[in-house]
C-alpha cells in the first residue's frame, strides 16, 4: 500500500498521540493489509460480487484466532467457572480470568478487579444507571447527555430519572455534529450527578474532545461521576482509563472484533465497591440465609449467574489479535480509508453527507437525493456492498439534523481500498434512480381512492402476481421488480398523513387506508417513503384492493407471501414492517383465525 495520507497532530483521548504527534504527513505502512487474510468471512461474494463490508459500526467481523478459540473452548474446555475443583472447571476459569487481565490491560486499567463483564455496552450502561443511580441519583438531580447519543446512552437515564423524579438533560450539536463546548459548559451545575457521553458517535463519526469535557466537568460540576460509552471506539485507537480521568467506561466486545453478547463495565473500583448489586443470583453472593444476604466484592457482585464464558473467551482473543495492529498504523490506515470513502461519496452528484464533524472515526453518514437510505442500502446489497440505512439507533440526533434516518458506511482495520472502489461505484449506481416520481405532484381528489381491482378475484390476482414473480430467474430480478412497481406506486404519501396514523412497527413511513365499500369489498390505499416498501404496497394493493371481503377472509396472505418467495429479497426487518400492514388487513376483515404466522 505504501500510500501518503495527511494526519492531523494533536487532540487524542489519552495524550498516546494516535494520529500522529507531529502533524505532519505520515507513511502508512503495510503491516494491516495482511491482517485481512485472518478474517475468513471477507473472503465470499454476494450476488456473484466480492462482499465489501461497511457495516463495522453496527458489528465487526471475526478473525480466525477468535472462532477458534471459541471452538477450542467447546472442544476442550467446556464447564461452568469458578465452582467446581475438576480440570475442565479449571481450564475454564483461568480462560475466563485470564480474559479480565487482557482486558484490564488492554484499556490500562488498575486491576483485574475492576473489569466487569456484562452481555455488551447497553448492558454495562443500564448497570451504572440502577446501581449508582440507587446509590446518588434523586429528585432535582440532573443526568447530562449529549444529543450525539445512542439510545442505549439515553433510555436507561431516563427510566433512572422516571425512578428517581431526576431530569436527563441534553448538551447540543452544532450542524457539523460537534458538541458545542460552551452550552455544555452552561448545563454543568451544583444539580448534575451524572455526566455520560459517546467516546465516538456510531451515526456520524465525531469523536469527541474528551479530555475537554472531562476537564470542564471536574472544574464545574466536581461531585459528577463521568460515564463513557466507548463502543465505537475501542477498535480504532488505544484506550486508557487512568488517562482520560473518567468513572466508568463501558463496551462491546462484538465491535471488537470479539464475539456477541458480551460486553464491558469498567469502573473506578471505589465506586464499584460502594455500589449495589444490579443482578441478584449465584456468584455474586457472600453468603446467603432467610434472614440475610450478603454480597461479594466486585467485580463478582455484578456477574450474577453463569456467564457467557465462551465468548468472554473470544473477547480475550480479539485483545490478542489487536496485539498484532500497531495502534498508530491502524489509525493511518483507517484515515486513508476514511479520505478515500469521502472524497468517493463527495464526487457522487446526488450525495450529500450527513454531518462534518472536526474530527471523525471511522463512519460516513450520507442521503442520495430522491431516494430513501433504506432504498440505497438494498440496492447497492445487490453489488455485495454492505451498508446500514435508517436512524442507527439515535432518533434525537436524527431530529437534531432534520433528516428520517441516512445511509451509514463504516470501516475499521480490516476495510481495504477495493471495498472503497465497490462502495462508491455501487452508491453511484443507486442515484441513477432519482427519476422516482416521488416528487410528482399529489392527486388532488377530496377522497383517496382505493386502488382498482386488479382481477376478477383474490385467487386470480395472486395467480397473476404469482406468475410474474416466478418469471423472475433469482432473487434480485425479484427485488428489481419490486423497485419498478415501487416507481409506479400512487403518490399518496402526503394526503395519507393527513387522514392516518403510521403503521406500527415499520422501519419506514408507511401509511395506509382501507375501507370497506357497501358491496362488501375491501379497497386499500398505502404510500411509504421507501421503493421498496411502495413495490411491496402495490403487490398488497393488487391482491386485496377491490377484493369482496368474504373471499379475503378465507385467503391466507401469509402463505401466498412465502410462496412468492419474499423471504428471498426482503429482510426480516422488512418483513417484520409488513406484518403492521398484514394486520391491519386483518382487523378490517375480520382476522383470519388459525393462519399460520
Ligand atoms: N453505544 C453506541 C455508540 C453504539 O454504537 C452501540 C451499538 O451500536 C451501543 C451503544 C450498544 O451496543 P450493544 O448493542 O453492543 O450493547
Amino acid at each position: 500500500m505504501d500510500e501518503q495520507v495527511s494526519i492531523r497532530g494533536g487532540n487524542t483521548t489519552n495524550g498516546k498521540g494516535i494520529e500522529g504527534e507531529s502533524g505532519g504527513r505520515v507513511t502508512v505502512p503495510d503491516s494491516i493489509s495482511p491482517l485481512r487474510q485472518l478474517f475468513p468471512i471477507l473472503n465470499q461474494t454476494v450476488r456473484g460480487v466480492p462482499l465489501a463490508y461497511f457495516d463495522n459500526a453496527a458489528t465487526t467481523q471475526k478473525p480466525v484466532g477468535v472462532i477458534e478459540a471459541v471452538k477450542r473452548y467447546y472442544e476442550r474446555d467446556n464447564s461452568n467457572v469458578h465452582r467446581a475443583a475438576h480440570d475442565l472447571a479449571g481450564r475454564a476459569t483461568l480462560g475466563f480470568e485470564s480474559a479480565r487481565t487482557k482486558v484490564a490491560q488492554f484499556i490500562n486499567a488498575r486491576s483485574d478487579r475492576e473489569i466487569v463483564f456484562t452481555r455488551g455496552t447497553t448492558e454495562s450502561l443500564n448497570l451504572i444507571a440502577y446501581s449508582y443511580g440507587a446509590l446518588a441519583v434523586g429528585a432535582g438531580d440532573d443526568i447530562l447527555l449529549t444529543e450525539l447519543e445512542h439510545h442505549s446512552n439515553i433510555v436507561p437515564w431516563q427510566l433512572l430519572a422516571q425512578r428517581t423524579g431526576a431530569k436527563v438533560v441534553a448538551a447540543p450539536l452544532s450542524d457539523k455534529g460537534d458538541i458545542i463546548i460552551d452550552q455544555f459548559r452552561e448545563r454543568l451545575t451544583a444539580r448534575t450527578k451524572i455526566v455520560s457521553f459517546t467516546h465516538v458517535s456510531n451515526a456520524l463519526g465525531t469523536m469527541n474532545p474528551v479530555a475537554e469535557l472531562v476537564s470542564l466537568v471536574r472544574r464545574y460540576a466536581p461531585q459528577a461521576i463521568i460515564v463513557i460509552d466507548g463502543a465505537q471506539w475501542v477498535a480504532h485507537g488505544p484506550t486508557d482509563v487512568q488517562a482520560l480521568d473518567v468513572d466508568f467506561y463501558c463496551f462491546s466486545a462484538h465491535k471488537l472484533f470479539g464475539p456477541t453478547g458480551v460486553g464491558v463495565l469498567w469502573g473506578k473500583y471505589e465506586l464499584l465497591e460502594r455500589m449495589p448489586p444490579f443482578l441478584g443470583g449465584g456468584d455474586m453472593i457472600d453468603r446467603v440465609s432467610f434472614r440475610e444476604t450478603t454480597f461479594a466484592k466486585p467485580p463478582s457482585r455484578f456477574e450474577a449467574g453463569t456467564p457467557h464464558i465462551a465468548g468472554v473467551i473470544g473477547l480475550g482473543a480479539a485483545l490478542d489479535f489487536l496485539g498484532l495492529a500497531p495502534w498508530p498504523e491502524v489509525a493511518a490506515h483507517e484515515k486513508a480509508i476514511g479520505e478515500q470513502v469521502l472524497e468517493g461519496l463527495r464526487g457522487v452528484d446526488g450525495v450529500r453527507l450527513i454531518g462534518a464533524p472536526a474530527q471523525r472515526i471511522s463512519v460516513a453518514s450520507f442521503r442520495v437525493d430522491g431516494v430513501a437510505p433504506i432504498d440505497v442500502a438494498v440496492m447497492v446489497n445487490n453489488n455485495g456492498v454492505a451498508l446500514r440505512a435508517g436512524h442507527h439507533c439515535c432518533m434525537p440526533l436524527m431530529e437534531r439534523l432534520g433528516v428520517s434516518g441516512t445511509v451509514r458506511a463504516s470501516w475499521c482495520l480490516y476495510t481495504s481500498q477495493s471495498d472503497v472502489e465497490s462502495l462508491i461505484a455501487a452508491v453511484r449506481s443507486t442515484t441513477q434512480r432519482r427519476s422516482i416520481k416521488r416528487l410528482a405532484k399529489v392527486e388532488e381528489r377530496a377522497v383517496i381512492p382505493g386502488a382498482e381491482r386488479s382481477a376478477p378475484s383474490v385467487a386470480a390476482a395472486a395467480a397473476a402476481l404469482i406468475g410474474e414473480f416466478d418469471g423472475c430467474p433469482d432473487a434480485a430480478m425479484k427485488q428489481e421488480l419490486l423497485f419498478e412497481w415501487g416507481q409506479s406506486h400512487r403518490n399518496l404519501l402526503e394526503r395519507l398523513k393527513e387522514c392516518t396514523t403510521p403503521v406500527p412497527g415499520c422501519m419506514s413511513e408507511v401509511r395506509v387506508l382501507l375501507r370497506r365499500t357497501p358491496d362488501g369489498e375491501l379497497t386499500m390505499a398505502s404510500d411509504a417513503n421507501a421503493g421498496i416498501v411502495r413495490g411491496l404496497l402495490t403487490v398488497i394493493e393488487r391482491l386485496v384492493s377491490g377484493q369482496q371481503i368474504a373471499e379475503l377472509r378465507e385467503f391466507n396472505i401469509r402463505a401466498f407471501l412465502v410462496r412468492i418467495g419474499i423471504d428471498q429479497f426482503l429482510s426480516m426487518q422488512r418483513r417484520n414492517g409488513l406484518e403492521g400492514v398484514l394486520q391491519m388487513i386483518e382487523a378490517e376483515v375480520g382476522a383470519f383465525e388459525g393462519v399460520g404466522r
